[in-house]
């Protein structure tokens, strides 16, 4: 079994979500106590958020790398970024050290494919659903097109994974507005939704909507356990 490094706490909310699904399905793979090897590297998110919004992704950058080299240097085979929207500085931590990252959106796009959906709806940060990161690989080098919600839909998106979610308030009145967003989504034809932020799991499930969603989190997990007992 590989030795798994996450650099997580963006939020911790999701990470915590991450530890349990990785271990749930290594379990699964392999029965009785078996339990995923993991090392993580937690940062404190308060510091992410400021940078993000002052748009500092050199520093963010620099931050996740060095978070990457401490995984590398403590023996984990692989690396994941466990949020989708800091894939933005995907490439810097990936050339700051040895090992591979399992990015989250080659994960995603390959189930995506494997369902055979092609044009798809996309929910997460302003950062993943308004620049050319995230949904310029999926377009790119899968071939999926990709749609966004309006700008005002947007917003909402943004606000409420940032000041509810992140901060594990689940509110059903945001569930409420997702789902109209998510209604929009599929009515404007996408064949299904990439839930493309690692929180909105916690408050959007399938039960709550017809068109199939992609849960990043769920997938993300997955692909590691994958590769850790490849
Ligand atoms: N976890 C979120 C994501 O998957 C947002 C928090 C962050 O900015 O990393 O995009």
């Amino acid at each position: 079994m590989k030795t798994i490094g996450i650099i997580g706490g963006m939020s911790w909310e999701s990470s915590a979500l991450y530890y349990k699904t990785i271990n749930e399905l290594t379990k699964q793979r392999l029965g009785g106590l078996h339990s995923a090897k993991i090392i993580l590297s937690s940062v404190d998110f308060a510091e992410i958020e400021r940078l993000q919004h002052q748009g500092d992704w050199t520093q963010l950058g620099e931050i996740l790398a060095a978070e990457a080299k401490r995984l590398e240097q403590a023996k984990a085979d692989f690396i994941l970024i466990a949020t989708n929207t800091m894939h933005k500085v995907a490439d810097v931590v990936q050339s700051a050290m040895h090992i591979p990252l399992l990015h989250i959106a080659d994960a995603t796009a390959k189930e995506l494919l494997k369902q055979k959906h092609q044009k798809v709806g996309f929910i997460g940060t302003r950062y993943s659903m308004e620049e050319d990161f995230y949904i310029k690989r999926l377009e790119d080098q899968y071939g999926l097109e990709v749609i966004t919600p309006s700008k005002q839909d947007r917003d909402e998106i943004h606000r409420i994974i940032y000041d509810e979610l992140c901060l594990g308030n689940i509110r059903p009145e945001s569930r409420e507005i997702y789902i109209d967003i998510v209604n929009r989504l599929q009515a404007s034809g996408a064949e299904a939704v990439i839930e493309g932020c690692t929180e909105i799991t916690l408050l959007l499930k399938q039960e709550h909507v017809a068109v199939p969603l992609f849960d990043t989190t769920y997938i993300h997990a997955k692909a590691t356990v994958e590769k850790a007992l490849a």
